[in-house]
């Protein structure tokens, strides 16, 4: 009688966790959904492959087979979809850009490129991969403004990518190995960005908290440079110079080996 109750119990816990738990398909349903929506508004016209990993880490990385992974604690972490798109267009952007290619060229085969990091525990776990990782803070800022001309294009708001930086920059927030620049820096670059290049979406605004706390943050930068023609100039000489960079860059990707002869497309469209 005791053993059938024990079975009872542990077919009762499974079931609890069956209905109550993590639903894989579901989560790659969504991260596919918004994938194939950022690839096809964007005329991206080779495959991306999007995967989730159960693991409880606030993390997602391309490789230079083109996956993308996101992990299920990020999944968890985003506010909505519109954060997730900007974390899978973050991730493309290492992409398309070629940072994957670069990773490539240094011969690991499974290259970690993007880590979002907001909790200690993820460290540890992604510590090594990231410490072979080359990426530069240019990387990453590349990686940003690319998510967000992908994420505009295929309708979602590019602000949504300001609250994910915000969320991902917060308290626990750990600048590791200096791959990944500060907090501010990143949510001003991609807020400088947004303000140059879509400015009827800025105006519309955006409502998490998180959104919120990064205009707080940057806001007397912001203010700073529009009391002051000499710093408006500069900003937009950085802007005007991002794109020519962009530009140039799409060229050079073009020049590359063929198999990232696709990229070309991309990087053309998104300059122009
Ligand atoms: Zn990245």
């Amino acid at each position: 009688m005791k053993k059938i109750f024990v079975v009872l119990c542990l077919m009762m816990f499974n079931f609890a966790l069956a209905t109550t738990d993590w639903n894989s398909e579901a989560a790659l349903k969504r991260v596919n959904t918004i994938g194939s929506k950022l690839l096809k508004a964007n005329n991206v016209n080779y495959d991306i492959e999007f995967k989730v990993s159960e693991e409880e880490d606030v993390n997602a990385y391309a490789n230079i087979d083109k996956e993308i992974y996101v992990y299920k604690g990020l999944l968890e972490f985003v506010n909505n979809d519109e954060e997730l798109a900007g974390v899978i267009g973050h991730e493309m952007g290492h992409i398309i850009n070629g940072h994957c290619a670069k990773q490539g060229v240094l011969g690991t085969a499974f290259a970690v490129i993007a880590s979002m990091i907001s909790k200690n525990e993820t460290v540890t776990a992604i510590g090594t991969t990231l410490a072979q990782s080359k990426l530069s803070r240019t990387d990453e800022f590349e990686a940003d403004i690319s998510g967000i001309d992908l994420m505009s294009k295929a309708g979602y708001n590019p602000l949504a990518m300001v609250s994910l930086l915000n969320k991902i920059s917060g308290d626990a927030y750990i600048d590791i190995l200096q791959t990944h620049p500060s907090g501010e820096k990143r949510i001003l670059n991609a807020y400088n960005y947004i303000e140059y290049n879509y400015a009827s979406k800025l105006a519309k605004g955006y409502s998490t908290d998180s959104y919120k706390k990064a205009l707080t943050m940057i806001n007397p930068t912001i203010q700073k440079r529009k009391a002051s023609e000499k710093l408006t100039t500069k900003f937009k000489k950085e802007q005007e110079k991002l794109l020519k960079k962009k530009e140039k860059r799409a060229k050079k990707m073009q020049g590359t080996s063929s198999a990232w002869d696709g990229y070309f497309t991309t990087l053309q469209y998104l300059a122009g």
